[in-house]
């Protein structure tokens, strides 16, 4: 029995036993590999070193009281990859080899999901990378997909506990009609100085604005955004944003507790106007946000709440981890059981 401090474990890499990897030859998917090397040999003129043909997702895999392994909505994970391998010209890995591939990977690596109760989770990281060689800017020939996890530990250490933002005014992350909606490692390079100077200063993360008028709030780092207003669960539309599937469901259950959802552009003077805000994604579910600062303007916005989450932040976290875990009726059907 494998013994790690699961309710210690960082949100990072640990090693595990296995992962999984299949290529793309000569226009089809070879079958699938098992290795157990950490590392991937490629050609020094891969695509993906130098153009930044990649791709990746985050999905997480939950052992429940009744011992069963539950992944939650695989399926918006392997639509998603497919939407950013069209989005930076790779080949699209098809859904029956992302599901075969994520179950293999968790099935091998058993020992290292962490126990029900520990809050503790099994993270999986499916990457598709470009590894035809390419001088000239052309889309690859050769890829390869593969998938490892790792066991990450409570996102909230310390319960579920508010943090603080810094709206990044002299930075964007993407492009109105760049590749923001696609998950790809060059919207994260991108977004590392901002990233860097918001922790420098304090702040969990940067809240990003539109480039194009800096009217409007678009997305925190690698979060999305929402709010709540009244009865209003508000989240931003853009087009620069990456359609986080825990905001989609947290619309579902927030529609399914009389909510009203409002997906529509949020200009930055309506920080002052929520009572609650978010930042939400598979790491964390929810990150709480007790205060915005616009530092450029002198800004500041706060969500109180006496150092604590709101009501309707924590109502929709703990609803949207029970179905998870497998506490709470899966009433969207969102759970896959690994056999
Ligand atoms: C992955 C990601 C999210 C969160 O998406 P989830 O599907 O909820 O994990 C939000 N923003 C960015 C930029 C991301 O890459």
């Amino acid at each position: 029995m494998l013994e790690l401090d699961w309710t210690h474990l960082p949100f990072g890499y640990v090693k595990t036993d296995y992962n999984v990897r299949s290529y793309y030859r000569n226009g089809k998917w070879g079958e699938l590999e098992i290795s157990s090397s950490e590392y991937v040999s490629m050609h020094i003129a891969a695509s993906s070193l130098h153009y930044g043909q990649e791709a990746f997702e985050g999905m997480k895999a939950f052992r429940g009281k009744d011992g069963k392994i539950r992944i939650f909505r695989w399926e918006e994970n392997a639509k998603r990859m497919e939407s950013s391998a069209n989005g930076v010209m790779m080949a699209v890995v098809p859904h029956e080899l992302f599901l075969k591939a994520i179950t293999t990977a968790i099935r091998l690596n058993e020992r290292f999901i962490p126990p029900y109760g520990t809050g503790a989770s099994l993270y999986l990281r499916p990457l598709l990378i470009g590894t035809g060689a390419r001088v000239g800017v052309k889309p690859a020939d050769e890829y390869l997909f593969l998938v490892f996890v790792t066991p990450v530990g409570p996102y909230f250490k310390e319960g579920f506990k508010p943090v603080a933002l810094q709206i990044a005014r002299d930075h964007d992350r993407a492009a109105p009609k760049g590749t923001g909606r696609f998950k790809v490692g060059g919207n994260y390079a991108a977004s590392l100085s901002a990233g860097e100077e918001a922790h420098a200063s304090g702040y969990a993360a940067a809240l990003f604005l539109d480039a194009k008028e800096k009217k409007y709030i678009d997305e925190a780092g690698p979060a999305n955004f929402f709010a709540i207003k009244g009865n209003k669960y508000i989240t931003p539309k853009s087009e620069s944003i990456l359609p986080s599937i825990t905001n989609k469901s947290l619309m579902d259950l927030a529609r399914d507790m009389g909510m009203e959802v409002e997906v529509r552009p949020v200009p930055v003077e309506e920080l002052a106007e929520f009572d609650e805000v978010g930042a939400c994604g598979t790491a964390a579910v929810i990150s709480p946000v007790c205060k915005i600062d616009d530092h450029l303007t002198g800004h500041v916005y706060k969500y109180c709440n006496d150092g604590q989450a709101g009501p309707v932040s924590t109502k929709l976290y703990k609803r949207l981890q029970g179905i998870q875990y497998g506490d709470e009726p899966d009433i969207f059907g969102w759970n896959y059981i690994v056999e």
